[in-house]
């Protein structure tokens, strides 16, 4: 059944960071704003996600500049980037982040390397973050945020924030206080007990998303949830709407100056996967939450003529797939991030050869197993092998140090098909099929660069990325330790995603552009609904949400723009 038809000056389409700072900004320049969102939770991956914006030339503070931040990023892009693309987001970031502060935000730059710190104009400094914030400050919208995986949580229930995690994780100075503040503030938060299991704290992805909806909910902007864009209304030469479902009821509502589609990428549709994927992998090894991101409006753009570029590939990040303890028969899937890069470990392809510096930032990991996946054909997955020093320093795939999780508390169905273990290279060789006499000499090269501190095949640890996440009591190199105390184990690890890099061609003002290099009047795009200014490179922590927000803020000031004009639908 199909029912008509409202009528707004924007409709969004999706409520992660890039909906909600173009939904935000466009009901600040007087638009009248809907925001559709398929799922029954607002935030997207975005609310589940480290929250870390990746802004060059932020202005908080720093010495970075527009120039070096082109050198920068136009030293690392790959593919048929656009300049005014990148231009726009570099002049526009740190306009975004005025605006946010502006707005009562709070943004913070973090210490965290770009990804490629060996190019010209790579810094430390472009990341920023967002402080906790109070999630009860949302009222009736508190529980309707999406929430955290537990995997970000400490002890699977307590909200940290970057450093109390970064803390706790490297048990650095203060770590056990951190931890019973964390707890401490949780537990006497008596009011919120009585009400739910989940924190009051929002932090990472959650601490960004949460005060762009309380913005909205003070300014009464309508949020509809449950409701998937599936078509876009083509009258007269231009988009004046949508198509979108509620419950199984088709409902077409109207947009006077445009919708943007910020609806995600497409990693859950493993159909445009294999069509578009250069390794299509599985949307199973996806790490966004499950089912959302389809790619029903990337169809939908695509049935009425729009372009697309950089569909070939994803965000990588290596995952594990581990069991859930709290419900039978699930999986989580753990991000490797850092677990397959610490020391007294090495990564191998299932013929036993290393494909990378292991200690590199996750995309570039991720880009490595899916060159060395289409050469060999014997990676994604492929395998972590680590030592008991290992084990008993760091956590990996959602084990923890053995001072905390011994073996004997590794649940007894996890083993010899998610963690392996053998008391000699040879047999765990044997264990995961591969050849031993490879294995071995593998691990005996990691030894002797673990002596000498250089990596001569991949120069582990030799750049400031790779050792900011190392042991640093670890001399001469932080990311190289010996693999040397039995036992020996080994984790599978899988090639998955942070979600997609491609999606409708947009241009410098997120207008999307047809086959034929036109503007398609009244239809924008930002976020991974839209392909990255950046190509298949990310240049740093945060290199996903930054330009989402950026374009999203972009699409909204061009629709206010040409509003000044407007041209009614009716
Ligand atoms: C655990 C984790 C940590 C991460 N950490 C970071 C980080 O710190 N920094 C960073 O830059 N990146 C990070 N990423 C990646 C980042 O979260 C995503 O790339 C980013 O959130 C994408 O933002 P978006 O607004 O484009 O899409 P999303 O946040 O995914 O939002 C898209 C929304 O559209 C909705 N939607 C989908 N289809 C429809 C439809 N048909 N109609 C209406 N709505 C629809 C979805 O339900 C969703 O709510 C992380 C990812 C994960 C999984």
């Amino acid at each position: 059944m199909q029912s008509t038809s409202e009528i707004y000056d924007v409709i969004i389409a999706g409520s992660g960071s890039a909906g909600m700072m173009a939904a935000v900004r466009a009901n600040e320049l007087g638009l009248k704003v809907l925001v559709l969102e398929k799922a029954h939770k607002i935030g997207g991956t975005s609310a589940t996600s480290g929250g870390v914006i990746w802004i060059p030339n932020h202005g908080l503070g720093t010495a970075d500049s527009r120039e070096e931040a082109l050198r920068y990023i136009n030293s690392v892009v790959t593919g048929p980037v656009r300049q005014d693309r990148i231009e726009a987001l570099v002049d526009t970031g740190p306009q975004m982040i005025r605006y946010l502060r502006e707005i009562g935000m709070n943004p913070v730059f973090m210490p965290w390397p770009d990804y490629f710190p060996e190019k010209p104009g790579a810094r430390a400094d472009r990341s920023v973050v967002f402080p906790l914030f109070d999630g009860r400050r949302l009222g009736d919208l508190f529980p309707l945020i999406r929430e955290q995986f537990t995997r970000f949580k400490l002890m699977n229930r307590y909200s940290m924030d970057f450093y109390e995690a970064n803390t706790i994780s490297t048990r650095g100075p203060g770590w056990i206080g951190t931890v019973l503040r964390v707890m401490a503030r949780y537990w006497l938060d008596f009011s919120t007990r009585r009400l739910t299991r989940r924190d009051r704290w929002f932090s990472l992805g959650a601490s960004l998303i949460g005060p762009l909806v309380q913005r909205l909910a003070e300014r009464k902007v309508d949020i509809r949830l449950g409701t998937a864009v599936k078509k876009l209304v083509w009258e007269e030469g231009r988009v004046t709407g949508v198509e979108a479902q509620r419950f199984g009821r088709t409902e077409t509502i109207r947009a006077r100056h445009g919708v943007i589609v910020c609806a995600g990428g497409f990693e859950w549709n493993q159909a445009l996967r294999e069509r578009f994927f250069t390794v299509p992998g599985n949307t199973r090894l996806s790490s966004t939450p499950e089912e959302a991101n389809r790619g029903e409006v990337l169809e939908a753009g695509m049935a009425i003529g729009a372009a697309t570029e950089f569909t070939e590939t994803g965000w990588w990040v290596p995952t594990m797939s581990v069991p859930l303890p709290t419900a039978s028969n699930f999986e989580e899937i753990h991000q490797a991030v850092f677990d397959v890069g610490r020391p007294h470990s090495v990564c191998v392809n299932r013929n036993g050869d290393r494909f990378v510096d292991e200690a590199c930032g996750y995309d570039r990991f991720g880009n490595a197993m899916m060159e060395d996946q289409v050469k060999t054909g014997a990676n994604t997955p492929c395998w972590l092998v680590f030592d008991a020093t290992f084990r008993y320093k760091f956590p990996a795939g959602g084990i923890m140090p053995t001072a905390i999780m011994p073996d004997r508390k590794i649940p007894v169905d996890w083993w010899d098909h998610y963690i392996f273990k053998a008391d000699t290279i040879t047999e765990l060789a044997r264990k995961i099929e591969v050849a031993p006499a490879k294995l071995e000499a593998v691990v005996s090269r990691m030894n002797e660069y673990a002596q000498t501190g250089v990596d001569t095949e991949f120069g582990r640890g030799g750049n400031i990325y790779d050792r900011n996440f190392g042991d640093l009591n670890l001399k001469p190199n932080p990311c190289l330790g010996p693999i040397g105390k039995a036992p020996f184990y080994a984790i599978p690890v899988g090639l998955g995603d942070l979600g997609t890099k491609g999606g409708l061609k947009a241009d410098a003002k997120g207008r999307v552009l047809d086959q034929a290099g036109n503007v398609i009047p009244g239809l924008y795009a930002a976020g991974n609904a839209s392909g990255s200014p950046f190509g298949n490179a990310y240049p740093g922590a945060g290199g996903t949400i930054g330009p989402a927000m950026v374009f999203g803020y972009i699409a909204a000031n061009d629709i206010a723009a040409q509003a000044k004009n407007p041209k009614p639908i009716r």
